[in-house]
């Protein structure tokens, strides 16, 4: 039976600590903490039903452990990893080849070992647009949009996106502001062209308050959350939505990253105003089927991994 979570100790003596593993674990997520990634959930039954003869198994590292870890997997034959929390930025300076699309979003989700090297995506994303799309029926770049937490690496990876997909509007919400500003400032040239969206600015950072909120929530069609406050481990943090239920519309689209908790309190805050909300599980789905991609160049089987996922 694998391990719920291998350790940098069991990657140094990898055949070791994996004999008899069958098929052999050749894929794996890099996090600290580890221990709650549904990862392996949706993967192993991915690699199953495509008949490829490998696991996917979780590894716990250390920040001071990554540079280590990454350089066994190699030598240890993995096909690549995923990095989670708090890897993505260092990862992405660990590289011997980083893909555009991960350099412009400063992290890397996804790690290819291709002989001695290792190539370095991000899939975060490319994910939530497809899950928008599969969720609410929409495209992002057609959409005004709000993000929360826009100086994390998840809020940065989708920001980035929205200025891939040149998204209709943008507004960048972060606790320390600075950040959702210097955000700004670096994505400004892809806002510049002149599209007709009313009063407002396609591109602005704003501070993290109410009166903010309520002078943009209007100019707004799609909210999202990339900060973990309905996981947080202050149960006062964890009960309050970050935007008051007085604030939103039914013609709100509202988006949680936060994908451990089902219904959060900015998705029930949502539900009670008669919006429409989605948890983060479709863009774990999506930004896992898209890491897939790149390890097999195949399409992944995404209705097994959807199914594996809300069903574990
Ligand atoms: P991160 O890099 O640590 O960023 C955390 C962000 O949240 C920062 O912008 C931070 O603001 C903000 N924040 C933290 N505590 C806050 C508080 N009490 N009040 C207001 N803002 C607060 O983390 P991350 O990797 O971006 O992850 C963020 C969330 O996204 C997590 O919940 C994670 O589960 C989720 N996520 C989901 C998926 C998915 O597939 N569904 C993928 C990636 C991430 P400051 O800059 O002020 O510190």
């Amino acid at each position: 039976m694998p391990k719920d979570v291998y350790t940098i100790a069991d990657l140094r003596d990898w055949p070791t600590a994996t004999t008899g593993e069958t098929p052999p674990i050749r894929l794996s997520v890099f996090g600290d903490p580890v221990a709650h990634s549904r990862s392996p959930q949706m993967h192993n039954p991915a690699l199953q039903a495509a008949g490829i003869p490998a696991t996917y198994a979780r590894l716990h590292i250390l920040p001071d452990d990554l540079p280590e870890a990454l350089r066994l997997l190699p030598e240890s034959d993995f096909i690549g990893t995923n990095v989670t929390i708090p890897h993505k930025a260092t990862a992405l300076a660990l590289m011997d080849e980083v893909d555009p699309q991960a350099l412009r979003a400063g992290g890397v989700n996804t790690v290819v070992v291709e002989g001695r090297k290792l190539i370095g995506f991000s899939t975060d994303g490319p994910g939530i647009v497809r899950a928008i799309r599969a969720d609410f029926g929409v495209d992002m770049r057609d959409l005004r949009i709000l993000i929360l937490g826009a100086g994390g690496g998840a809020g940065r990876a989708i920001a980035v996106q929205c200025a891939v997909e040149s998204c209709a509007r943008l507004v960048l919400v972060n606790r320390t502001f600075e950040r959702a500003q210097s955000l700004a400032a670096e994505l400004a040239s892809s806002f510049r062209e002149t599209r007709v969206i009313g009063p407002m600015m396609r591109l602005e950072a704003v501070p993290w308050d109410e009166d903010a909120f309520a002078r943009q929530l209007p100019h707004i069609d799609l909210i999202i959350n990339a900060t973990p406050l309905g996981m947080a481990a202050n149960p006062e943090l964890r009960r309050v939505s970050p935007i008051p239920v007085a604030l939103l519309r039914p013609y709100h689209l509202v988006y949680d990253t936060v994908y451990t908790v089902g219904r959060t309190p900015l998705l029930l805050a949502a539900d009670e105003a008669g919006a429409r909300a989605s948890n983060g599980l479709s863009m774990l789905l999506h930004q896992g089927a898209l890491s897939f991609e790149i390890w097999f160049s195949r399409p992944a089987p995404l209705e097994v991994m959807r199914n594996a996922l809300m069903n574990g």
